[in-house]
């Protein structure tokens, strides 16, 4: 197959880059380098099999030859990251979504929108089900992600019923791994930064939010899988396993050994209280289900980190 990976310079798609390349296929990345970066993907920059083009995917898109699939990824993703880029985050959720399904009925290809837990707002049913519609607040902060998202949902199944697209779409929640930007703000990259220099970790609020974390080995698998089903609906991609970011403070801090405990700092506007996917979906349509436990997830994840600010130090 040949695949257009847009946002492939980013955490999930260069991972779905490398998983796809592996795989014999032929790989091309769009990107316009936002929050994505070329360090993420310059590994692969010898191959035939992969090219990557410098672009902005809500203007125009030409590719030349065939595509068999897109994969619509581009979008930043972190909460700090849709505050700084309002307007952008609205604009690839909403008219990249749009032209990328322009380009996948021209090419006849198959599509997978990468949707988001946060479809389901602050959720007011726990856990989430993919039957759930959500508590969203569409003028809030987080409301421009979230609302692109949903709108994003609404487009790939209009093209999935009006035009016969063939389509997928994947709610990812929570997932953590190697490639992660580490000033991108979110919880995991944020206390392992802050666990390794020994820092008291950043809890908002009382902490008694809780998060799912999914390992990205088990992420990747689980899109892969999701692309070569036949399930048009969205499915619930994520693990399980609810933990309050209390308890997510004190593993981190377990591990890497840390001394300095926490801080609390002041909660952000529609933070989500709780957060966890029911995966009988998935379980059932892909027969997948996250194997990492969090533990092992994260010593890999700070390892990686720890290379990458060029310290040693525990574990
Ligand atoms: N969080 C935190 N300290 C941080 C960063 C995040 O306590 O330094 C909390 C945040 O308020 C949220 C959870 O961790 O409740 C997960 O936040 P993240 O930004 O990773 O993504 P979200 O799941 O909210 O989209």
């Amino acid at each position: 197959m040949r695949i257009l990976i847009t946002g492939g310079a980013g955490f999930l798609g260069s991972h779905l880059c490398d998983r796809f390349l592996s795989e014999g296929h032929q790989v091309v990345v769009m990107d316009n380098l936002i929050t994505g970066s070329t360090a993420n993907i310059e590994h692969l920059a010898g191959s035939e099999k992969f090219r990557f083009v410098k672009q902005d995917v809500t203007e125009y898109l030409y590719v030349e030859g065939d595509l068999d699939a897109i994969l619509h990824f581009a979008s930043p993703a972190s909460p700090i990251d849709y505050l700084d880029l309002p307007i952008q985050t609205l604009k690839v959720g909403a008219l990249g979504t749009h032209k990328t399904l322009g380009l996948a009925r021209e090419k006849k290809a198959l599509y997978l929108l990468a949707s988001t837990s946060e479809v389901y707002g602050d959720p007011l049913e726990h856990p989430q089900t993919e039957e759930y519609w959500g508590n969203v607040n569409p003028i809030g902060p987080r409301g421009v992600y979230d609302e692109a998202k949903r709108f994003a949902e609404a487009m790939t199944m209009a093209y999935h019923r009006y035009h016969g697209l063939d389509t997928r779409i994947a709610r990812i929640f929570n997932t953590y791994g190697p490639r992660m930007r580490l000033e991108d703000g979110r919880v995991v990259p944020n206390f392992i930064a802050q666990a390794l220099r020994g820092e008291p970790l950043t809890v908002y609020g009382d902490g008694s939010q809780t998060r799912s974390f999914c390992y990205v080995s088990d992420m990747i698998e689980g899109i892969y899988r999701l692309l070569g089903s036949d399930e048009v609906e969205p499915v619930n991609v994520g693990n399980p396993r609810e933990m309050s970011i209390t308890e997510f403070a004190r593993l981190v801090n377990e591990i890497t050994e840390n001394p300095a405990g926490v801080v609390h700092q002041s909660l952000p506007e529609d933070d989500p209280k709780v957060r966890q996917p029911d995966i009988a979906k998935a379980r059932d349509v892909l027969g997948w289900e996250p194997v990492v436990p969090l533990e092992e997830g994260l010593r890999k994840t700070i390892s990686w980190f720890q290379d990458r600010l060029g310290r040693a130090g525990p574990p």
